[in-house]
């Protein structure tokens, strides 16, 4: 089913950034759609734009095997359940 989910504002990873930051919010798909992950609102998540980029360098991180010592703990914690959702369905989409 198509993703119904509409951006609210509030960042999954900093919460409320308030008027000093970007409210702009993004739809993250938790299992990227590039490494085969489904579009449906089951697999969307709200993120500032900053929060966006850094998870998907924590991806690529974890694919290449190398660590991500800054990362926040929730940035990390939604990269790593893309990252192995991705390995349980065998890899697709992306070359070893
Ligand atoms: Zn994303
Ligand atoms: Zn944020």
């Amino acid at each position: 089913m198509a993703p119904t989910k509409q951006p609210t504002g509030i960042c999954k990873v900093h919460g409320y950034h308030g008027s000093a930051a970007p409210l702009a919010t993004q739809l993250h798909h938790v299992w990227p759609l590039g490494m085969g992950g489904p579009d449906e609102d089951e697999n969307l998540v709200e993120i500032c734009p900053t929060g966006h980029v850094n998870i998907h360098t924590i991806i690529d991180n974890l694919i290449d095997g190398e660590p991500t010592p800054s990362a926040h703990h929730m940035e990390n914690l939604i990269a790593k359940r893309g990252f192995d959702k991705w390995v349980e369905a065998g890899k697709p989409g992306k070359p070893e």
